[in-house]
C-alpha cells in the first residue's frame, strides 16, 4: 500500500487544484488498491475553488496527475548507527518507528541473524517514503552489512509486511603478491604495504620454527608473500585464503616456503627440498603463558632441597588450554603421583612429551588415541605436588628427559616418492605465478559468484 496515487498530494501543485476536483470524481476508481491512511475528508478540504475549463482533456489530465503525484512522493534514506548499550529496538525508535513496526522488523531480521549479536557501531540504512510534504513517513526498507560479503535487506511487501533476505555480494578470487624491505619492524613494514594482518600472523607462525623474531630480523631484511583472497567488486576483502608462497631473506640466502596439499588433503608448508617447515614438536605447548621455571638443578619449592627439574614450567591461569606438542598417540593418561593429572604422548623417532598438574583432561582422550599437533588435550591446574596453577612440560628422548628449550627438534617427515613429484610440480606452478605477479599485484580475477540470494 501507499505507493499509488494519493489525492491529498495533488492539492499543492499548479494543476493540482484542477485535478483535485477530478480526483474526487475519478481517482477512487482509477487507483485501485489505494488505501492510504489519509481520509477523503482531509483531501477535499484545501480544494475550495475549482475551475474546470470547457475543453478539458480528461485523459491528459489524469496522466498529468500521475506525474504530479510522482513528483510529490518523497523518498529518502538515512543512516543510523547502533550506539553502545543500544538495542536494535532503541535504534528503530530513534528513527521514529512505532513499537509494533519495530517489532515486525526485528522479527524479520531474526530469520537471518540474531539481532542481539549486532555490535555497537553497526550502521543501518533506513529508507523512507512520504506521499507529500506533510504526509507521515513510512519505512520502505532497511539494510545493513552483516559482514563483508553479506548485506541484510528488509523490504516491505505489498501487504505491508516486512521480510528480510541476505544478499551475497559479488565477489571474485585473486592472488596477491607483496614484496617488502623491513625498515623498523616486520609488522610495521607489512602494514605500510597493506598486507592483511592475518596473512602476516600466519607468516610469523610459519617462520617461527626457524626464525627468532625478537633477534633475527634486521632493517634491510627482505620478505615476499603471495596469497589468495576473496574480494568484493568494490575492493573489500571478504577473507584471505591462506598463503601460497613466502620468502624471507635474513642477512643471506632466502628461506622459501611453499604451500602443498598432500594425499590426505592436509595443507602444509615445505621448503624447496620438500621438508616440512613445521617441526615435529612445539617447545611451548600453551598459548600466552610465561616460562616460570627452567630445566635443571634447582631448590624444590615444596621439598626444600635441591632437585633436578626434569621439565619446564609455564605459569598460566587454571583452565588455560594445553596443546599437544606434536602428532602422536596418548600413552598415559590419569593421576600420576606428584605430577597430578598427567598425560604422556608418544611421537615418532623415539620422542615423547609429558604434561602435568592438569585440572582436567579434554574429553575423549583415552590411552591409544591419536592426537594432532596443537590439539587441546587438557587444562592448566595445580593437581599433585604443585604450589599454584602451572603446566609442567617434559620432552623425553628414548624415555629420558631432555631440556625442551635447547633440544634439537626432530623435523617433520620429508616428502618422498609420488608426493615429492607432485610437490615439485606444484612448486613450479607457484614459482611461475609468483614471477608473473612481479609488477602488478593482481592476477587471475575470475568471477565466482553473481548476486545471489541466500537464505
Ligand atoms: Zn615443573
Amino acid at each position: 500500500m501507499g505507493r499509488g496515487l494519493q489525492p491529498g498530494t495533488l492539492m499543492y501543485s499548479g494543476v493540482g487544484a484542477a485535478i483535485g476536483a477530478l480526483a474526487v470524481l475519478f481517482l477512487p476508481q482509477t487507483m485501485p488498491g489505494n488505501n492510504a491512511p489519509n481520509s477523503f475528508g482531509a483531501v477535499l478540504k484545501p480544494a475550495t475553488s475549482v475551475i474546470v475549463p470547457d475543453d478539458l482533456d480528461i485523459s491528459a489530465l489524469i496522466a498529468a496527475s500521475r506525474d504530479a503525484t510522482a513528483a510529490t512522493i518523497k523518498t529518502w534514506s538515512k543512516e543510523f548507527t547502533l550506539r553502545a548499550g543500544d538495542t536494535l529496538s532503541d535504534l528503530l525508535s530513534r528513527a521514529g518507528l512505532e513499537r509494533p513496526q519495530a517489532f515486525q522488523i526485528i522479527e524479520a531480521i531474526r530469520t537471518i541473524t540474531n539481532p542481539r549479536r549486532l555490535q555497537a557501531g553497526q550502521k543501518f540504512t533506513l529508507s523512507f517514503v512520504a506521499e507529500g510534504d506533510d504526509a507521515p513517513q513510512t519505512l520502505r526498507g532497511l539494510a545493513f552489512e552483516l559482514d563483508a560479503s553479506h548485506t541484510v535487506a528488509v523490504d516491505r511487501d505489498d501487504t505491508g509486511a516486512y521480510a528480510a533476505r541476505s544478499v551475497l555480494a559479488e565477489t571474485h578470487d585473486e592472488t596477491l603478491r607483496f614484496d617488502g624491505t623491513i625498515d623498523s619492524s616486520l609488522f610495521a613494514t607489512a602494514q605500510n604495504l597493506g598486507v592483511p594482518l592475518d596473512v602476516m600472523a600466519e607468516m610469523v607462525r610459519l617462520y617461527s620454527y626457524d626464525v627468532d623474531f625478537q633477534r633475527d630480523i634486521r632493517p634491510g631484511d627482505k620478505f615476499s608473500v603471495m596469497f589468495d583472497r576473496t574480494v568484493t567488486t568494490d575492493g573489500r576483502t571478504v577473507r584471505t585464503n591462506g598463503i601460497k608462497f613466502a620468502s624471507m631473506t635474513l642477512s643471506g640466502s632466502p628461506l622459501k616456503l611453499y604451500a602443498f596439499t598432500d594425499a590426505d588433503g592436509d595443507t602444509d608448508f615445505y621448503n624447496e627440498k620438500g621438508e616440512g617447515v613445521r617441526k615435529a614438536l612445539m617447545r611451548t605447548p600453551i598459548n600466552g603463558a610465561r616460562l616460570t621455571s627452567g630445566f635443571g638443578l634447582r631448590r624444590h619449592p615444596i621439598l626444600g632441597y635441591s632437585k633436578m627439574h626434569q621439565g619446564i614450567d609455564f605459569g598460566a591461569a587454571t583452565g588455560t588450554p594445553i596443546l599437544a606438542a606434536g602428532d602422536g598417540v596418548i600413552e598415559k593418561r590419569g593421576p600420576n603421583g606428584g605430577y597430578g593429572n598427567y598425560i604422556r604422548i608418544r611421537h615418532h623417532s623415539g620422542y615423547s612429551t609429558a604434561y602435568a598438574h592438569m585440572s582436567r583432561f579434554a574429553s575423549g582422550l583415552q590411552v591409544g588415541r591419536r592426537v594432532k599437533q596443537g590439539q587441546v588435550i587438557g587444562y592448566v591446574g595445580t593437581t599433585g605436588r604443585s604450589t599454584g596453577p602451572h603446566l609442567h612440560f617434559e620432552i623425553l628422548r628414548n624415555s629420558r628427559q631432555v631440556n625442551p628449550l635447547t633440544v634439537k627438534m626432530p623435523a617433520s617427515e620429508k616428502l618422498s616418492g609420488k608426493m615429492m613429484t607432485a610437490f615439485n610440480q606444484s612448486r613450479a606452478m607457484i614459482e611461475q605465478q609468483f614471477a608473473e605477479l612481479g609488477a602488478p599485484k593482481k592476477f587471475a580475477a575470475a568471477t565466482i559468484s553473481q548476486d545471489t540470494v541466500v537464505k
